[in-house]
């Protein structure tokens, strides 16, 4: 039984990783400040245990074999609310997650992000493409954040022999998001449940490639355990949809709502598309949820939340400012 720790765990991704490798016999330690993240995210179990900390401050876990470093704030409604907070997150986080793997001889992954290629002008992306990212606008704190991130880690690789990977993360969706994370899946779902219209920023020709988060989870683990490999990964799923087309996709299941259009954040990418030819090569990575499915079970944990918020009694679970 390998001891892992996982920085974010309770939030939206960890908490589904810390899920899989609780099932797979593991010991696992999660090191979250709840910021973004929830307890109720986390089971009991007896080989679980939350450590309730900022990973801006330095952190140890003696023992540990494997690190999974998720912890920052992934939203951008989420990570714009302190800019400076979400920087120094993915800095000194990564900085204090590395040392903690030097000290314990554990392996560590670093979970970046798509955002690394900004508003990108190669289509699909590979992770030979460096990406075109506005150093200054209000995306800069995630994506150059994200960017440092992986220049640390490359370089506590290069400097001094840690055992790295990288996984470049494209939009990821499913059950567990926080009702007031912002982000457009759970924005759309929750708007159709409520009849309420659906916020198309922009035209909604924008496009994402969405990824159900078994699917990811399994690219996480895989990229952990069945290759060497350093240099960075794209992880996600290919297939490519517009932002309206999904609106329409969750009014399929939910129908009922209007859409809505909204000004478009300011750098906000156009297209993103990950190339994952290199994941499929490294580990035969191939996600395998239809976004027809990962919907659905999204919407029926969304359904499930909102039904407990509104029993007598019952205490909201997130405070959302979108709500009635
Ligand atoms: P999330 O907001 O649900 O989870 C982030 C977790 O990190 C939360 O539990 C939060 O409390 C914790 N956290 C934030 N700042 C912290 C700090 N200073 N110290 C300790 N804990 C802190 O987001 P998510 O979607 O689960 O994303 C998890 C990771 O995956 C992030 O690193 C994100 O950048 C990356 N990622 C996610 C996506 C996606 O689509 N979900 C895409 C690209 C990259
Ligand atoms: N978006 C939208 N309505 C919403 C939330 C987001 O139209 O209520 C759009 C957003 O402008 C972007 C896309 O959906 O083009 C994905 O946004 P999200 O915040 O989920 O992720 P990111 O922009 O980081 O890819």
């Amino acid at each position: 039984m390998a001891r892992a720790v996982v920085t974010g765990g309770a939030g939206f991704v960890g908490s589904h990783l810390v899920a899989r490798l609780l099932a797979q016999g593991h010991e696992v330690v999660v090191v979250d400040n709840l910021h973004t993240g929830d307890r109720r995210n986390l089971p009991e179990h007896p080989a679980l245990r939350l450590v309730e900390h900022d990973v801006r401050e330095p952190f140890d876990v003696p023992g540990a074999s494997r690190v999974y470093h998720l912890a920052c704030p992934a939203s951008p409604p989420q990570y714009q609310v302190d800019p400076v907070g979400t920087l120094l997150t993915s800095v000194l986080g990564t900085q204090h997650a590395l040392q903690l793997a030097e000290r314990a001889g554990a392996r560590l992954l670093l979970a970046s992000t798509s955002e690394v290629y900004g508003e990108p002008e190669v289509h699909p992306q590979p992770e030979a493409y460096r990406g075109a990212v506005n150093p200054v606008g209000p995306r800069a704190c995630y994506d150059e954040g994200k960017r440092a991130a992986e220049a640390l880690v490359r370089d506590w690789h290069r400097a001094h022999g840690l055992d790295v990977r990288i996984a470049r993360i494209f939009n990821t969706y499913g059950p567990r998001m926080a009702l007031d994370d912002g982000r457009v899946v759970v924005n759309f779902v929750q708007q159709a449940l409520r009849g309420e219209p659906l916020t198309v920023y922009g035209d909604g020709q924008q496009t994402r490639s969405l990824c159900y988060v078994s699917d990811l989870v399994d690219g996480l683990c895989g990229l952990m355990e069945r290759t060497d490999h350093v240099e960075p990964v794209n992880l996600g799923n290919a297939e490519e949809l517009t932002v309206a087309a999904l609106a329409q996709a969750v009014l399929s299941l939910v129908p009922g709502s209007e859409l809505v259009h909204e000004a478009l954040p300011v750098d906000d990418p156009t297209r993103r598309c990950p190339d994952l030819r290199l994941a499929a090569a490294l580990f035969g990575y191939t996600p395998r949820v239809s976004l027809a499915e990962g919907l659905a079970r999204t919407v029926e944990d969304v359904r499930a939340r909102l039904g407990r918020r509104r029993a007598p009694g019952v205490t909201p679970r997130c405070a959302d400012p979108r709500a009635p």
